[in-house]
């Protein structure tokens, strides 16, 4: 329901103006549905559905005349994944006339805060022996990135270094450079865990994503294959595990089980020379 309305005047259903996706290279829409009802005592109460499997984080920018709201200003709401009527808050009318004008945006994943255990020990992303072509803050590409990239041979197994739920794949990219243009031809797959963090794992093969959307993984699960697609210039795996709040991508330093007793940072993961 779009309504132009008027703060200024009386009751109107609720205005959803904008949607705003923060998220960094996201791909898709949002698919959250706002909307309110209007309780016998005249109070309003929000409601999101969730289309996606997986969860969404939405921020309220509301405008009220003579209401009262039961959150925070700025307060971040999480809308699990193909929830409906999830209860968001309540608007409290005053006596007399009153008005409200809701905007959200919302994120797809948890956008909360950095949020990451860093206790966690992870499994490597490719099998062993491996070899490390650039590591943390490495110079060719990760100069701001905690990332690592794994050197490997096309059509390799991607093992998931973590359990989750699948955020978002691409697997249609065909094409490797050099140029900034090239990046979107990145396949991937990101794996949401349960302390919000995501891990990602790019340059997958084309046609090489074995997961779906919304499916749940388990660590050392095959959920692909590596390949050489998009900002690459030869074949391997880059992993990384970031978290967001506002929007802002906050890499994660991870530990590695590298085996029997072996469990080492992945600051310790460089190129040999
Ligand atoms: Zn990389």
């Amino acid at each position: 329901m779009m309504k132009t309305n008027d703060l200024d005047q009386g009751r109107w259903p609720i205005r959803v103006a904008v949607i705003i996706c923060v998220h960094i290279a996201v791909t898709g829409k949002s698919q959250i549905q706002l909307y309110e009802k209007e309780l016998a005592d005249g109070q309003i109460k929000l409601y999101a559905d969730n289309t996606d499997p997986v969860p969404y984080t939405i921020k309220l920018k509301l405008q009220l005349k003579n209401m009262v709201p039961g959150c925070a200003p700025g307060q971040a709401f999480v809308i699990p994944g193909k929830a409906k009527t999830h209860e968001l808050t309540t608007l409290k009318a005053g006596k007399g006339k009153f008005a409200y004008h809701v905007q959200y945006e919302s994120t797809k994943g948890i956008n909360t805060g950095h949020h990451h255990d860093d206790n966690y020990v992870y499994d490597l992303p490719v099998s062993q022996p491996i070899k490390i072509i650039q590591g943390y803050g490495g110079r060719f590409s990760h100069a701001d990135k905690k990332a690592l990239d794994f050197g490997i041979k096309e059509g390799s197994n991607v093992l998931a270094a973590r359990e989750g739920i699948v955020l978002e794949t691409k697997g249609d990219g065909q094409h490797n450079c050099l140029e900034k243009g090239c990046e979107k031809e990145g396949n991937y797959i990101k794996i949401l865990h349960a302390d919000g963090s995501v891990a990602s794992y790019y340059h997958l093969q084309y046609k090489g994503i074995g997961v779906n959307v919304g499916d749940p993984i388990k660590k050392g699960q095959v959920i692909g294959r590596t390949g050489n697609t998009g900002f690459s210039s030869e074949p391997h795996l880059h992993f990384e595990v970031y978290s967001l709040y506002d929007g802002n991508k906050k890499f994660h330093s991870c530990h590695f089980d590298l085996g029997p007793k072996k469990i080492i940072s992945g600051d310790q993961l460089k190129p040999k020379n």
